[in-house]
């Protein structure tokens, strides 16, 4: 794949597909503009090549054909023009073409208000092609979809490439799991195995050493052998976790379980936890964390990974009862010397929690896009550019 610097962007117009979908308060308030912050060195690279800008970006769930103001990317333009300190002109009517010298910024109304777009659309995407000369695809979070303005424009494009953040993400995914320091450790937490079975796999092929945490351990302790009381876990997967189990052993690959739980006879804030051995689960528990013992163990193999890769809380972390499991592990792999990539909605959500944000190499904001990543899949819209 190509990227920036392999292309002459001067005169040019560039076309970027960005991830701009910020959250919004009731009001239309941007409550986070840490995307908009993140892309800021993308255009001023480019800007600095001598170029013209053409930003294409979704925002939420609309449907298609339907302008929704709730949706509209306007707010994204007024932010983003505020931290530029350059004008940055909002297009709602684009697709016959919009007007553009070069060192001017134009971002386009939210690409899902489009027909066409969630399908790929052929036409769709010529349209979006003709708008520009050069198409940089830069929003990692989008990449595992095939839409108009992700994949399919690509084909239409003289001059295509990734841009800096697609890198940054690539090259960060790819040093933990393409060429790891060794051992190489995987910790995948969360609610159920069978949303996480791909990840579980393909990692098993990969990792040396594999800490399960949350609902997913639940299953695979039920497939132990051990009682589960009332707690998450997928009697329908409890095969699938034997084999998992049976193929790490016969490979070499370490699979420890938890040998204690914090469990509570309610899911609840408020409930009271008790910590018990696995052994001990009482018909109406729940386990809803990890207990000091294992966090204890398995922040001794934290210690000594050389790579880590972490996905999912170890424990329903959102309860301040449930969440030292969870905590144990953020902090361990904060301290520890190993190159470390976490990503995921709820794992980021932790990492802020218990602000160990800086000690972490790489956190991936892009939940899908990366958890597609670690399935081993490739990304469409990343494939199209090879
Ligand atoms: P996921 O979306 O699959 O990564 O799951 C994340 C969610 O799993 C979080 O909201 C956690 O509260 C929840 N979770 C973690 N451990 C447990 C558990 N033992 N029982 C129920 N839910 C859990």
């Amino acid at each position: 794949m190509k990227i920036i610097t392999d292309i002459n962007l001067k005169n040019k117009r560039v076309i970027i597909r960005e991830d701009l979908n910020v959250p919004l308060d009731e009001e239309g308030r941007i409550t986070s503009d840490a995307r908009i912050r993140a892309i800021l060195p993308t255009i001023e690279k480019i800007l600095n090549e001598g170029a013209a800008i053409i930003l294409l970006s979704h925002l939420g769930r609309p449907t298609e054909g339907l302008i929704q103001k709730k949706f509209s990317l306007a707010p994204v333009a007024e932010r983003l023009g505020l931290l530029l300190k350059k004008p940055v002109r909002f297009e709602r009517n684009y697709l016959d073409g919009v007007e553009i010298q070069p060192g001017e910024i134009v971002l386009c109304e939210n690409v899902r208000f489009n027909i066409g777009e969630k399908t790929d659309d052929r036409e769709l995407a010529r349209k979006l092609a003709a708008l520009g000369d050069v198409f940089v695809m830069d929003a990692f979070a989008t990449a595992h979809r095939a839409e108009a303005s992700t994949h399919a424009i690509s084909k239409y494009m003289r001059e295509a490439c990734v841009g800096p953040l697609v890198e940054s993400e690539l090259q960060a995914l790819s040093a933990a799991l393409e060429k790891p320091n060794r051992p190489l450790l995987a910790i995948v937490g969360g609610s159920k195995v069978s949303t996480k079975l791909r990840v579980l796999e393909n990692l098993l092929l990969k990792v040396d050493q594999l800490i399960l945490g949350g609902g997913i351990a639940n299953t695979f302790l039920a497939a132990a052998g051990f009682p589960m009381g009332k707690s998450l876990y997928e009697t329908d997967f409890i095969e699938t976790a034997k084999a998992l189990m049976d193929k790490a052993s016969k490979e070499g690959r370490v699979l420890p379980l938890p040998v204690d739980v914090v469990v509570a006879k309610a899911f609840s804030n408020e409930a009271h936890a008790t910590v018990k051995k696995v052994d001990e689960v009482a018909a109406d528990d729940m386990i809803l964390d990890i207990g000091p013992l294992t966090a204890k163990r398995y922040a001794k193999i934290i210690a000594k990974a050389g790579t880590i890769v972490w996905n999912g809380p170890v424990g329903v972390f959102e309860f301040e009862a449930f969440a030292g499991g969870t905590k144990v592990m953020a902090e361990a792999i904060a301290k520890s010397s190993a190159y470390s990539v976490a990503g995921g909605g709820d794992t980021v959500a932790a990492i802020e929690k218990f602000g160990v944000e800086s000690q972490i190499n790489y956190i991936s904001t892009a939940g899908g896009a990366f958890l597609e990543y670690l399935e081993g899949k490739p990304l469409p819209a990343l494939e199209v550019l090879k």
